[in-house]
């Protein structure tokens, strides 16, 4: 991991909903938008205080009609998180939005068409401390105005797309900072996001040399979670490891908590964020599988979902990297001929059967967690001594195993 990249730092929030720093030495703030009409307040409350549960930091909610804007200050009322209002086209959004008492305003200057009006929204947040969020999207960036311009876009994108693409966007972002620098307004948060994992790593990368706002990451219409995983982790834990971006959103055709888990789960891979909950390994499991560990994971899941500390749990389906794992994990069963060895620390404590080995894991699990909440044990503090053979005894070292079935000799290390 890089270090961070120094930024300025704005701050998002008030007192009864608590403040959240984006840039300079504030953690990676983790953000969602709700998918509710925000007119409808209960359902949009309802939809926050999940994603607040989740482990959101800031939520974002649509504003595009007036019926919105008037329904902000009950769902303030009933909230515990920061909110971000979501504008484009009309910036009276963002004035009742503000008038409302939000704390913060993504503005796209590009479809706000009159330069004094983008003005009035920088005055009216300047005067009440609430930062704004500059964006320029893919989607919505080649100029649809003035029509030479279009044309001159629309031909440098025909012959080098996601060089041009990157191009337009920052050369936008720096248009639209200049309305901001003139009015000396520099509470500003920056994102430039497509669907595009290559784009969004090549604009981000391009904003952080050229500014030192905050960047807020995301990619765009990255569609459901099964698919929209991998186009969105690979563009973000790249420019996170870089050291770039302070505040993430990953954006899912579903419903807005998968957004948060997967983020959430993503800082604290990369060590961004502490780990509140208990964190699980598991093998792929393959040919030397000797239980059915698959079945089993809903139910760890399941019940991991229940520990109330960020205990390391590891599953493993043989002897082969069991013993790694074990080592490495506050708690672990590594199984072999429809039983599973237990270890607490790297410490063997049991030897049960494939029926017992869930609820025995989980007695050893809930027993580990309450230690460490009574101050009695610490987390990640693993003694390294297992070693092969296995302590299943007749199994032997998995290499052993495998040579012994083939006939082979002992690869030799070189
Ligand atoms: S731990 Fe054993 S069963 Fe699981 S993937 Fe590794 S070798 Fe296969």
């Amino acid at each position: 991991m890089s270090l961070r990249r120094k930024t300025r730092k704005v701050i998002v929030g008030d007192k009864q909903h608590g403040f959240v720093g984006i840039g300079g030495n504030a953690p990676v703030a983790l953000q969602s938008m709700t998918s509710t009409y925000t007119y409808d307040i209960d359902a949009t409350v309802k939809q926050i205080n999940a994603l607040h549960a989740a482990g959101a930091d800031l939520v974002r909610v649509a504003v595009p009609d007036k019926e919105d804007t008037a329904a902000l200050k009950e769902i303030l009322n009933q909230v515990k998180i920061p909110l971000i209002a979501d504008v484009h086209f009309h910036f009276e959004r963002a004035l009742e939005a503000i008038e409302a008492g939000i704390h913060k305003i993504r503005l796209n200057p590009g479809n706000i068409k009159d330069r004094p009006k983008v003005e009035k929204v920088i005055a009216a947040c300047k005067e009440r401390g609430i930062p704004i969020r500059v964006g320029a999207n893919e989607g919505g960036i080649v100029e649809r105005g003035n029509k030479s311009q279009r044309a001159e876009e629309m031909a440098a994108l025909e012959h080098d797309y996601k060089g041009q693409m990157t191009a337009i966007m920052v050369e936008k972002l720096e248009e639209y900072l200049r309305i901001f620098a003139d009015a000396d307004f520099y509470d500003v948060v920056l994102s430039a996001k497509s669907v595009d994992p290559e784009i969004v790593l090549a604009a981000y990368s391009e904003c952080s040399r050229r500014f030192d706002f905050p960047l807020h990451l995301g990619v765009t219409h990255a569609g459901p979670p099964e698919t929209g995983r991998i186009r969105s982790v690979v563009a973000l834990g790249a420019l996170l490891a870089q050291g770039i971006g302070d505040t993430i959103r990953i954006s899912y055709a579903a419903d807005p908590v998968f957004e948060i888990e997967d983020g959430r789960e993503l800082l604290q891979v990369l060590g961004l964020r502490l780990r509140t909950e208990p964190e699980l390994i598991a093998c792929p499991t393959c040919g030397r599988i000797e239980i059915d560990l698959i079945s089993m994971m809903a139910e760890v899941r399941r019940r991991l979902k229940e520990i109330p500390v960020p205990v390391k749990v590891a599953v493993m389906g043989c002897v082969v990297n069991g013993p790694g794992e074990a080592e490495g994990s506050d708690v672990a069963v590594f199984a072999g001929k429809h039983r599973g060895v237990i270890y607490v620390q790297g410490e063997q404590v049991a030897t049960v059967t494939e029926g017992e080995m869930l609820d025995r894991l989980f007695d050893e699990v809930r027993k580990f967690a309450a230690k460490v909440q009574r101050g009695e044990a610490t987390l990640k503090n693993q003694k390294v001594d297992i070693k092969p053979p296995d302590p299943i005894g007749e199994l032997g070292s998995g290499w052993e195993k495998i040579r012994k079935e083939k006939g082979l000799s002992l690869p030799v290390a070189r």
